[in-house]
């Protein structure tokens, strides 16, 4: 795979600094029940990297003591972590919003029976990725058969409420297919709302569409087609300064599985550590009661994928 973080000072994103921290995002481990072909963690049955009991009582104590009040859990399957049920109830226990980002298909894996009432229980909020409404192109992503299980598994989550009016929190999450920028947001969810609803009966909350960002695999693509610069120069055209305000970064820690800290998801990918001082590589546990508002965060050029157009983040568009 082609690395890409070297080809990320060419344009100057301008400097950002953090503002109040409201949200942790933990990955559980690379252990995924799927294999999909552009997965950017390169998660799969096979995986062994899981995120540690201890790591995981760091996370609570960071919870506790910051009031840090929105827990959001991605992987792998963060589900397949052994401390995964342990961790929700504790962390429902002390007010703090759940967000499980699941694949829809870890619903039916042989030991996670009772996971789906487990998730409605603790009112976790389900955030679940569906690059596409047609079966071909989600089989083709993801694995033959996905798609079927996919919508199996939505249909029980609405059966226990998931996605309904005033229900259960279920939204899904769409990204382009190639090096385009994803389309209105709004205009997308009423067609997966149509087609998902009359051909299966499926509600969801709302659609998230995210634009792909240079990096990993998909930027090692760009880079073997010699489109890399072009998806740069499309970003960067694209770039509203009234997006910097609220991109994710600013509000927002990533921990990896290991417990060490990075302003979001995408600097966990490429390995670009928060800024704090007197540390190269900040730990959670370091970070525990420290006041990080007005720190610099690690900008690159893979930022103007947060800042093109109708903006994106792990909550979908900042403009819907
Ligand atoms: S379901 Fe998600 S984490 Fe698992 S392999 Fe697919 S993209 Fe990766
Ligand atoms: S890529 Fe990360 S650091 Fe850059 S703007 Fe987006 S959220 Fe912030």
């Amino acid at each position: 795979m082609h690395a890409t973080l070297h080809l990320m000072q060419k344009h100057g994103f301008p400097a950002l600094r953090r503002g109040q921290l409201t949200a942790l995002q933990v990955n559980l481990g690379y252990r995924c029940n799927q294999s999909c072909l552009h997965c950017h963690v390169n998660a799969g049955p096979q995986r062994t990297e899981m995120m540690s009991r201890e790591t995981v009582a760091d996370v609570l104590a960071f919870l506790e003591v910051s009031g840090v009040r929105q827990l959001d859990l991605t992987g792998g399957a963060p589900e397949l972590n052994a401390h995964f049920r342990s961790l929700v109830m504790r962390a429902r226990a002390i007010g703090v919003h759940v967000i499980d980002r699941c694949n829809l298909t870890v619903l039916e894996e042989p030991g996670q029976e009772g996971l789906a009432e487990f998730l409605a229980h603790q009112r976790v909020e389900v955030t679940a990725s569906l690059p596409c409404y047609q079966e071909d192109n989600v089989d083709r992503q993801r694995g033959e058969g996905v798609f079927r299980r996919s919508i199996a598994a939505l249909q029980r989550l609405n059966a226990l409420g998931y996605g309904l009016d005033d229900g259960l929190p279920l939204n899904l999450v769409y990204n382009p297919q190639g090096a385009v920028l994803p389309p209105e947001q709004s205009g997308l969810e009423q067609d997966y709302k149509t087609d998902l609803g009359q051909r299966f009966g499926i509600r969801f909350t709302r659609l998230y569409t995210l634009a792909n960002m240079p990096i990993q695999r998909f930027g090692s693509t760009l880079v073997s087609k010699g489109t890399f610069d072009a998806y740069m120069a499309v970003l960067k055209a694209a770039h509203r300064d009234e997006n910097m305000e609220q991109v994710m970064c600013r509000s927002l820690l990533s921990v990896d599985w290991q417990g060490h800290v990075y302003d979001c998801d995408f600097n966990q990918m490429l390995d670009l550590p928060l800024v704090v001082e007197g540390t190269q590589r900040p730990h959670l546990s370091e970070l525990i009661g420290r006041d990080l508002c007005g720190n610099p965060v690690a900008v690159r050029d893979h930022c103007y994928g947060c800042t093109a157009g109708n903006g994106s983040s792990c909550g979908g568009a900042l403009r819907a």
